[in-house]
């Protein structure tokens, strides 16, 4: 087996990876994809209500 981030022979104490190193890039990767993953799109929905160039509402 061989590292996932950069194809080296895989340490046993990192698996799936061969240092701490690229653990700590493949987990920076996951977390920068998880953050961008759509769904969590409330904030935009929001902001709408908010846009000061909306209009004001008439009660
Ligand atoms: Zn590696």
């Amino acid at each position: 087996m061989t590292c996932p981030v950069c194809k080296k022979p895989t340490d046993p104490a990192y698996r799936p990876f061969c240092s701490r190193r690229c653990a700590d890039v493949d987990l920076g990767r996951w977390l920068t994809g998880a953050y961008s993953v759509p769904g969590d799109a409330t904030d935009p929905a929001e902001a709408e209500d908010d846009l000061p160039s909306s209009p004001p509402r008439r009660h």
